[in-house]
């Protein structure tokens, strides 16, 4: 098969050169409010590939990128936090045959970890896509979450723009007694205003 980034032969999806380079997770840290948010990768570094997410290719990709980044982090996490945790994605409803989401919490398994599939939904799909942070504002996500209660969590998206999902999802779950630790997403947006 060929690296589904430069296209050279490769026996993984990535081949080593884009995976140690292009493709190497570099944990960064924003806060919005209380709310810290840590992300694997620069969207702009990755654009092109996140681009295929609605494509046949983009099930496999995204699938890679979460396996470099989330299953090392949540083992150094648990490694010094032995609690319960439990995982709730932000809207993993199904789009091309599968649910970006669902996908990167799925690779968050690890023992003392607890994934709520599923049960955080956005009753509200307006495409935030492009838009300001105004208009985001103005038209709210709605979430419905018919997850467990009293319960620490880690919130995951797969990109974070202007914070302004994970902060609506944190003021519904915190009404469910849910204590989001921080939110984790697969690639950061940074915005020049
Ligand atoms: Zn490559």
């Amino acid at each position: 098969m060929r690296c589904i980034s430069c296209h050279k032969l490769s026996v993984s999806t990535f081949c080593k050169t884009c995976q140690n380079n292009l493709l190497k997770p570099s944990v960064t840290k924003r806060t919005f409010g209380s709310l810290e948010v840590y992300s694997f990768f620069n969207y702009q570094h990755i654009e092109d590939l996140l681009l295929t997410k609605h494509t046949p290719q983009g099930y496999q990709l995204y699938r890679a990128l979460a396996r470099l980044s989330f299953p090392p982090f949540m083992k150094k996490f648990m490694e010094n936090d032995p609690r319960e945790i439990y995982i709730i994605g932000i809207d993993e409803n199904v789009k091309s045959g599968y649910s970006h989401v669902a996908l990167l919490t799925h690779e968050m398994r690890h023992k003392g970890v607890y994934i709520e599939h599923a049960k955080l939904m956005a009753t509200n799909s307006v495409n935030y896509s492009g838009k300001p942070l105004q208009f985001r504002l103005e038209n709210p996500r709605e979430f419905i979450y018919s997850g467990k209660k009293n319960i620490e969590a880690i919130l995951v998206d797969d990109i974070v723009t202007t914070g302004t999902t994970l902060k609506e999802a944190e003021q519904v779950l915190k009404q469910s007694g849910v204590e989001v630790l921080f939110a984790l997403t697969l690639a950061t947006v940074i915005q020049v205003e």
